[in-house]
């Protein structure tokens, strides 16, 4: 028995979005000078073995969940693709190369855009509703970057890391979903814990490998039953991949939040899997929200 049912809880649990970014290992903002995107082609790829065994952990613990899908993968991966999409999960957009939404203008921006929402469309068949930047790059700077995500359809995003971080961050965002551009999408920002009043993160990457887990299960309980509010979790395809290939000359802060614990994490996701309910981010965010356009 867990101590979520040997507790009363404040509030009943609710169901959580489980959320992974697909991209390759090379592609992470932190390897940009070490591995140019005029490179990537030439590396043999990784991400279709680590999406395989991901798609086997969430069918075993019947989870369906979100991928936020680069577009250069899944034009070079259409069969997995479609397999993501086969076994029910919802596919969305992480951006056509990963590039940070502050490294690009706003026209550059809203081709990108429309051009992954469109590649994912032909490839998977279904319609792409959901947003997320590449490290969390939507911030103070570029809030635009939401009424170009409206203007092309999108119907949410889940760009902003509301919290302080060396990297990324907009501290003075509220930490859960809000309606942004005029009302017409859904920001549901990285879920944070609040602790003696200063935000943690709580909710996936290097984070998640860093905590011992049940401190991550101890923070989204309070998200769940004090907060009352459903958190959004994420990972990525190379954090289940120890055996990835080491990228070198990167400095040793960057070396630890990346490889920190990776052999850890694929026992920890069958944990957290199985602690919590889990579901795709447009039936956690966009359903209950709106039922009255549900059936249409
Ligand atoms: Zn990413």
């Amino acid at each position: 028995m867990t101590e979520a049912t040997a507790k009363v809880p404040l509030k009943a649990p609710r169901i959580n979005a489980m959320t992974v970014d697909v991209e390759e290992y090379f592609q992470v903002a932190a390897f940009e000078n070490h591995v140019p995107s005029d490179r990537w082609a030439h590396i043999p790829s990784r991400v279709e073995a680590s999406i395989d065994r991901i798609l086997a952990l969430f069918e075993l613990a019947g989870v369906q969940a979100t991928f936020f899908t680069v577009g250069w993968v899944a034009e070079r991966h259409p069969t997995m693709i479609r397999r993501i999409v086969d076994a029910g999960h919802e596919l969305a957009s992480h951006g056509m190369n990963h590039v940070r939404v502050f490294r690009q203008d706003r026209p550059t921006f809203a081709a990108d855009i429309r051009q992954s929402k469109q590649v994912l469309e032909d490839i998977g068949g279904q319609r792409i509703k959901g947003y997320r930047a590449a490290t969390f790059s939507i911030d103070q700077r570029n809030l635009w970057a939401l009424d170009e995500l409206a203007d092309a359809g999108f119907e949410y995003s889940s760009s902003i890391y509301p919290g302080t971080h060396p990297a990324y961050g907009m501290p003075e965002a509220q930490r859960f979903a809000f309606r942004v551009a005029d009302g017409r999408m859904l920001e549901v920002p990285i879920t944070t814990a609040e602790v003696a009043g200063r935000r943690m993160p709580c909710a996936g990457g290097g984070f998640f490998r860093l905590y011992p887990y049940a401190l991550t299960r101890q923070f989204l309980r309070g998200v769940n039953r004090g907060d009352g509010e459903s958190a959004v979790f994420y990972f990525h395809p190379w954090e289940v991949d120890a055996d990835q290939p080491r990228v070198p000359g990167v400095s040793f802060k960057t070396r630890i939040r990346h490889y920190l614990n990776i052999h850890r994490v694929e026992s920890r996701l069958e944990k957290l899997l199985g602690d919590f309910g889990w579901g795709r981010m447009d039936q956690i965010f966009l359903e209950h929200k709106a039922p009255a356009e549900s059936g249409r």
